[in-house]
């Protein structure tokens, strides 16, 4: 084996830069103390000390050795090759802590859409800031945009202000898109005196809060920057599933079921229901998966084709003239080559897609004209309604863990990281590792052929 754990998976320490910073022993231990007890400056004692991670625990990154280059989803193993082992840091309290709880002044931010179990990952940050001691913990609005914009003052938390956040969809701080340039939100920082920042966000938030922290380390600043990866399309890389996804998955479910009732109920009815996913398609697949009644399952990963005799319109005729009615998933970034190229942008820079649901739609009613027939196509996109829910039971527990992680990754020390979970442990990554590029649904993979034995759809190319 060759080991490169040590190069590759390295996180940011504060001693990096900091050689004599000062470690204390942690304020945070597993055994909980009363609430009445003054907490400020209290330590735990030798009994309370235990169950803390080192610093050199490590989680497996990747633990499947195919047998064989023809194992579906494989990476060929070659005997004559390296088998690189790859190794991330194991999240978790540390025994020694980098700051001192009452000199902390933490920040959290929240940027890019909406996705469930935002509000759950604020409310355990700040339950878990509380429980180390920290008394100045606040909110910063409506994304980065909140550190420039004079209008939009700090939000105070505590334990009771975020008490019942999580019993609502959305983000208690609200989120932006677009916003001041990196060194501004710098400057501002070090105005109001912020030494932990927790930042939650997708990709582009993630690409920010490394520039941040870079920033901060740029000009000697004793910051921890700590990021949540937000992303409800869980294409961010190496993770077993990132928050919101679940829950998305679960009322994409609903939409499905919507679109196949209504398909059922109407003469020669096709539903088309378009789900999250830009450049990844798990939601539609998972989605298409679970609820079992999808016909057709489009995602940015397989390409297809709409006309001619392998496209979808002709495999639509098929079902009509054999089931009577149809139901497509499409996920907003398949098939992007069909529709008009805009060039537009919004304002993080991402591109704006085009309607790829619209587009089936009306091509689908043309199509069945066009052979003297016709077909009740209906549209159904509900990306804005599955964004918005609360997060369900088992993302809840997901953002729980990830939120009280991302602090004792700060406390620990540690900047410009991010927290996920991988092969079901809690883990630290390096932030440039995991926006490197996006995670999407291998076309060889078990899930995605699962997925096609699922719907019974041909190739449509
Ligand atoms: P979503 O999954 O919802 O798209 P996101 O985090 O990718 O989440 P964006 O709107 O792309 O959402 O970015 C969020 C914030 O990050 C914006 O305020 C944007 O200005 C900032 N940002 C995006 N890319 C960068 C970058 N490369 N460097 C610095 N900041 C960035
Ligand atoms: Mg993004």
């Amino acid at each position: 084996y060759q080991r490169d754990f040590e190069e590759r998976f390295n996180i940011p320490h504060i001693t990096d830069v900091f050689p004599d910073a000062e470690a204390i022993r942690s304020t945070f231990c597993l055994k909980m103390r009363s609430p009445t007890e003054d907490f400020s400056g209290g330590y735990p004692s030798d009994e309370e000390w235990h169950g803390y991670i080192n610093n050199k625990d490590r989680v497996l990154l990747k633990v499947i050795n195919y047998s064989s280059p023809t194992s579906a989803g494989a990476v060929c193993i070659d005997p004559d090759c390296t088998w690189i082992e790859q190794w991330v840091h194991r999240a978790g309290p540390r025994e020694k802590i980098y700051f001192r709880p009452e000199k902390v002044k933490a920040a959290i931010v929240t940027c890019g859409g909406l996705c469930p179990g935002l509000n759950d990952v604020i409310r355990h940050i700040v339950i878990t800031l509380e429980i180390y001691g920290v008394k100045n913990v606040v909110g910063i609005p409506f994304g980065y945009r909140g550190f420039s914009d004079k209008n939009l003052p700090e939000i105070p938390l505590s334990r009771k202000v975020v008490q019942n956040i999580h019993l609502s969809g959305g983000s208690l701080l609200g989120v932006s898109r677009g916003g001041p340039a990196v060194s501004e939100i710098v400057d501002s920082m070090e105005e109001r005196g912020i030494n932990m920042l927790f930042v939650l966000g997708g990709n582009g938030t993630h690409a920010g809060a490394n520039a941040i922290h870079n920033e901060c380390r740029k000009r000697r600043m004793k910051v921890a920057v700590v990021g949540v990866p937000k992303t409800i399309d869980n294409d961010i890389l190496h993770m077993d599933k990132t928050f919101g996804f679940d829950t998305a998955v679960e009322e994409a479910q609903r939409a499905i079921n919507s679109a196949y009732i209504e398909a059922h109920s109407a003469y020669h009815g096709i539903g088309v229901v378009k789900l999250m996913g830009r450049s990844s398609g798990f939601i539609a697949m998972q989605a298409s998966l679970a609820s079992g009644q999808v016909d057709i399952c489009l995602i940015p990963e397989v390409p297809f084709n709409l006309h001619g005799p392998h496209g979808v319109l002709k495999h639509l005729k098929y079902l009509i003239e054999t089931k009577g009615s149809a139901v497509i998933c499409v996920a907003e970034g398949a098939g992007q080559s069909f529709l008009e190229n805009t060039n537009a942008k919004d304002a993080s820079g991402n591109k704006v897609l085009g309607d790829i649901g619209v587009h089936i739609q009306q091509e689908t009613k043309k199509y069945f004209k066009e052979i003297g027939t016709s077909a009740d196509v209906k549209y159904i996109d509900p990306t804005y309604m599955i964004r918005a829910v609360r997060a369900n039971a088992s993302d809840g527990i997901l953002c729980t863990v990830l939120g009280q992680n991302a602090v004792h990754g700060a406390f620990a020390g540690y900047s410009g990281i991010t927290v996920g979970i991988i092969n079901t442990h809690y883990a630290y990554l390096p932030i440039p590792e995991v926006i490197a590029y996006a995670k999407s649904v291998d076309p060889n993979s078990r899930m995605w052929h699962r997925c096609l034995t699922s719907t019974g759809q041909p190739d449509f190319v």
